[in-house]
């Protein structure tokens, strides 16, 4: 049930979905890998539509080469930690959601505890090791991965449901090599949003997601595109197992 302030609150997006949609949000449980570029604006848009519990990791301390992109963190957070900063700005945006802010590194021993019961993940890394374990995880776990990448002002997204569409391996099968890359913070603020608007569909069950679709954004010349994405049958992580996707919606 929302409360009087909750109503008051949403009354805009329950225009738009209704009072059942945001008891859906309300109850739903978000993963997000990363309190960087991407997790920045991804957490803060999902906080004040009133996703009821988000989960956000991260291990770094905020550096003044941050804050072009970052805006979770701002000029007096140099130096604390990302998760310390993360969560004090999203639990000031909405009090009434519950944030839970891990400080450690995501890796193979901790992946799917970290995660635990939450309904989907997004990733907003900005290395292939760690996204290649999250796919694992939300395969495993049978629960949605939504994929997003920058790089300067060109960005990417998709959204994967383990055993309907490929998976990050099947789209990505081999890293690129890890480096220090160019952002210009609109662009992982743009495909924030992207990823954070195919979050809410899923939750609330609306819409057509990104499924099988890679979607692109080249910002210099202002254009969007999508290539069709398949399923690799010999794909090492979900090669050969057709299962069928919870629809627990
Ligand atoms: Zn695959």
């Amino acid at each position: 049930m929302l409360s009087e302030r909750e109503q008051e609150r949403y009354k805009r997006q329950i225009m738009s979905f209704g009072q059942e949609g945001q008891e859906r949000l309300k109850k739903a449980h978000v993963f997000i890998a990363g309190a960087g570029g991407l997790g920045s604006p991804i957490s803060l848009y999902l906080a004040v539509a009133g996703v009821g519990r988000i989960t956000i990791v991260d291990m770094d301390v905020v550096d003044q080469s941050n804050l072009n992109r970052q805006i979770l963190h701002f000029d007096r957070d140099i130096g604390r930690k990302k998760t310390a900063s993360a969560e004090e700005k999203l639990r000031e945006i909405n009090p009434d959601i519950m944030v839970n802010a891990i400080d450690v590194k995501i890796d193979e021993t901790n992946a799917a505890y970290l995660v635990g019961g939450a309904d989907g993940i997004v990733d907003a890394m900005d290395n292939y090791p760690i996204r290649y374990l999250l796919n694992d995880v939300a395969i495993a776990k049978e629960i949605p991965l939504f994929h997003g990448g920058i790089r300067g002002f060109y960005g990417q997204a998709t959204t994967i449901i383990p055993g309907k569409t490929p998976c990050l391996k099947c789209i990505f099968p081999k890293a690129p090599p890890g480096e220090v890359f160019p952002v210009v913070g609109v662009t992982p603020g743009l495909i924030g949003m992207v990823q954070a608007t195919e979050v809410l569909k899923y939750l609330l069950g609306i819409g057509d997601l990104l499924m099988g679709r890679l979607f692109i954004w080249d910002g210099m010349q202002a254009k969007a595109d999508e290539i069709c994405v398949k399923r690799n049958p010999g794909c090492e992580a979900c090669g050969g197992v057709v299962k069928t996707a919870r629809n627990k919606k």
